[in-house]
């Protein structure tokens, strides 16, 4: 496998590990921390010290009252989705991602959006949404800008943007600071997870008005 050198940032594994992110963007985390030795560390690290400072807060005597908060407040966290286990060796996604997909790349189901570019809205709770994207290689996204934060994920291919290149495994975290054009490398099609938490910002009109319609 390459090495992945496109990495999640704390505040992103902080708030998994917390249990506070979105559906969306917590699919992203579970599908990079199942590839990725370095962030699955960083992560088992954050939630130690998340379990510590838990142990301290019980011998702490707690009142009825905020127990009961508490615990209301355990349950409403979302619970994460079991891993299907049956991605294999040669399998384009994590297992993570496979349990959303109901299996792998054959079983999703794509919807063209133009210019070669294909998509798969997967369904999550929430406003921020998660969509699977098949650029042909040579071929770019869309010119936007982003509204809040965007994570790209990489599956499989490769893209480049003004700065950099993403293979399998990258994660871009991308924000209103950002306004860029991914492009698909040549030679296969470059699939990707991408999780937003508000419409992206398209500079050209044509775009612009598809994205009423494709609900980017
Ligand atoms: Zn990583
Ligand atoms: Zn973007």
């Amino acid at each position: 496998m390459n090495e992945i050198r496109h990495h999640l940032t704390d505040a992103l594994l902080l708030s998994y590990a917390a249990g506070t992110l979105p559906e969306a963007f917590s699919l992203v985390v579970a599908t990079h921390v199942s590839m990725c030795d370095e962030c699955r560390a960083r992560m088992e690290s954050f939630e130690a010290v998340g379990g510590s400072v838990l142990d301290e807060a019980e011998a702490v005597a707690i009142s009825e009252e905020s127990l009961e908060a508490t615990m209301a407040m355990i349950d409403a966290l979302p619970v994460a989705r079991q891993p299907a286990n049956v991605s294999g060796p040669n399998a384009v996604f994590p297992s993570p991602l496979q349990s959303y997909v109901g299996g792998d790349l054959e079983s999703v189901k794509w919807r063209s959006i133009g210019g070669g570019v294909r998509q798969a809205v997967l369904d999550t709770s929430g406003a921020a949404k998660v969509r699977l994207l098949a650029i042909p290689g040579g071929a770019a996204m869309p010119d936007h800008g982003h509204r809040g934060l965007e994570l790209t994920m990489v599956l499989q291919g490769a893209f480049k943007d003004e700065d950099d290149r993403f293979s399998r495994g990258d994660v871009e975290v991308a924000n209103e600071d950002l306004h860029h054009t991914p492009i698909a490398e040549e030679g296969m099609d470059c699939i990707c997870l991408a999780a937003t938490d508000a419409p992206l910002k398209f500079r050209g009109v044509i775009p612009r008005i598809a994205q009423r319609f494709i609900g980017i």
